[in-house]
């Protein structure tokens, strides 16, 4: 059964381990290395079942591949799950035993922080691994990635608009911005220096007061998000906010924000913003400002460096869109395929043997 699921997806390898003195069980999904060691977060959550956490790791894992590939690192695609409640199971020692697993795996997988862990929990990592970036600035790490992931979504919203509206400038255009979270305020406080119109909606009524103080914006109720008559809809707060239900209530003709897993559906979802002719960003292409951070980690990091690194977030874009267009194909389509392209290309330089090579990702931290 395990075999077919990770044949099914393409996996390179899949570890499970376990430590009996904590009872820690958990599970690496590494899904490719061709462009360079697998690089993910871990999730640490409650699963109903061992099956949901093996889907749950191999579904994430394989997305960290594209992402990394699209974004023209050399990273692969990874990602670790922990089985347990991170409200009462985390532990210093939790942690560390982790850290010795992924330390046993020779550099494969880097981990880094995800839904229900922390940067603490991957200090505790660092203790017993190199093998692992989002750890706290007094150790080497790079600090909060929502900063990042900020702006490349801002540029991915000024591509859109230019392939879109043949537009260089934000100025006068309107958008919904929906989630005021690390990402949101933020991607606000890009956008109204930029002269935007902008509506927004947080489920927390204060972040929404403080982005009408600092930044103008116009707030709005939670069903007035979707059919708000404006240019662009920014999703920067939770996922499958694009399914059947909403896309009839849409007037905007930009799909363009840092939420991850925004189409419920992706197949059938792409297509139908396609036919209505709605300019989609795919989620893993614009977002990716987090992973370029972290990825900048693994050298000795250097924000300027990070922030240049993303600035190809706007030509990233610029190619998914041209080549969609051109071949009548869904945005989610044609970014996977040129994910593909590039990791069968990068396969193929590595057919010759070169002596003395220069380990070009990580360096002996
Ligand atoms: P966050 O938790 O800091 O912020 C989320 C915000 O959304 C909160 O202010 C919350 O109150 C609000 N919210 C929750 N439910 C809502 C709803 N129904 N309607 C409106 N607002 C709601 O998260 P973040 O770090 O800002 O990330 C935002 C999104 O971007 C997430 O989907 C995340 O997975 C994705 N993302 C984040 C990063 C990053 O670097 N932080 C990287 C890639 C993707």
């Amino acid at each position: 059964m395990i075999f077919k699921e990770i044949i099914d997806r393409g996996h390179e390898q899949v570890s499970y381990f376990h430590d009996p003195t904590l009872g820690l069980k958990g599970i690496v999904a590494i899904h490719n290395t061709v462009l360079g060691p697998a690089l993910g977060g871990c999730r640490m959550w409650n699963y109903k079942s061992e099956k949901d956490a093996l889907i749950d790791v191999l579904r994430l894992s394989k997305g960290m591949t594209y992402k990394a590939a699209i974004a023209g690192l050399n990273l692969g695609g990874g990602k670790a799950v922990i089985i347990g409640d991170p409200k009462v199971d985390k532990s210093e020692e939790l942690f560390r035993s982790f850290g010795r697993f992924i330390e046993g795996l020779g550099g494969r997988y880097i981990t880094a922080e995800d839904v229900g862990t922390s940067i603490k929990d991957m200090d505790h990592v660092r203790m017993e691994t190199k093998y692992v970036t989002g750890i706290s600035k007094s150790l080497g790490g790079s600090g909060d990635p929502s900063l990042l992931t900020s702006f490349g979504t801002y540029l991915g919203i000024k591509a859109s608009v230019k392939f879109k509206y043949k537009k260089d400038s934000l100025d006068g255009l309107s958008i919904v911005v929906q989630g005021l979270g690390s990402v949101g305020m933020e991607l606000v406080k890009y956008l109204s220096q930029d002269g935007m119109k902008i509506f927004a909606y947080d489920i927390d009524a204060d972040r929404l007061n403080l982005a009408k103080k600092e930044y103008g914006v116009i707030p709005i109720g939670e069903n007035e998000v979707y059919d708000q008559d404006v240019d662009i809809y920014a999703p920067c707060a939770l996922g499958a906010t694009i399914n059947d239900e909403t896309i009839p209530k849409l007037k905007c003709n930009i799909i363009a924000g840092a939420a991850n897993n925004v189409l419920k559906n992706p197949d059938k979802h792409a297509k139908e913003l396609l036919h209505r002719g709605i300019l989609y960003a795919p989620d893993y292409a614009i977002n990716a400002g987090g992973l370029i951070n972290v990825y900048n980690e693994l050298d000795d990091y250097n924000r300027e460096r990070a922030f240049s690194q993303a600035e190809a977030i706007y030509d990233i874009l610029m190619d998914i869109f041209y080549k969609s267009d051109k071949e009548n194909i869904p945005t989610t389509i044609a970014s996977d395929r040129k994910a593909e392209e590039r990791i069968n290309k990068i396969a193929s330089l590595k057919s010759f043997y070169l002596p003395n090579r220069r380990k070009a990702v990580l360096k002996d931290r």
